[in-house]
């Protein structure tokens, strides 16, 4: 499942995951099938006719590697065209709220619980002592 939320927050692990899941299901949509094809896949359905959504998911994915100073963010070898521009960009219904999505990711015992941590139903970047009591 592509996930919505920004991949700021997410751990190395998952931002690969979700780099790689995106690629999936782009050159899965471009090949034009109509939407019973995917009848059995909600998560490519949900972007069935948003792929200019999807392509501005994978510039901000790729935005982020490049901050994390990985070579496969700047020397990027897998472009999608058009991501660059919100102009026209309507994003699909999510299949999990927010909130579930950051709580899903907190339990995965992975290091996206030393990136962010839920507080009143939003997700916080740690900072400082917050991270500490984390990785100890
Ligand atoms: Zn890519
Ligand atoms: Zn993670």
């Amino acid at each position: 499942m592509i996930l919505d939320i920004r991949p700021r927050l997410l751990c190395d692990k998952h931002l690969m995951d979700d780099h790689r899941q995106l690629h999936r299901v782009y050159s899965e949509l471009a090949k034009g099938l109509p939407i019973e094809a995917y009848k059995h896949r909600p998560d490519i359905i949900r972007w069935h006719g948003y792929l200019p959504a999807l392509a501005r998911r994978h510039y901000f994915i790729v935005e982020e590697m490049t901050r994390r100073g990985w070579s496969c963010g700047t020397n990027h070898r897998t472009p999608i065209a058009g991501g660059d521009s919100p102009v026209g960009v309507v994003y699909p219904e999510p299949l999990m709220s927010e909130l579930a999505q950051l709580e899903y990711l907190l339990d995965q015992g992975c290091r996206c619980k030393r990136i962010f941590c839920i507080e009143n139903g939003v997700a916080k970047i740690l900072t400082g002592k917050q991270y500490q009591q984390v990785v100890q």
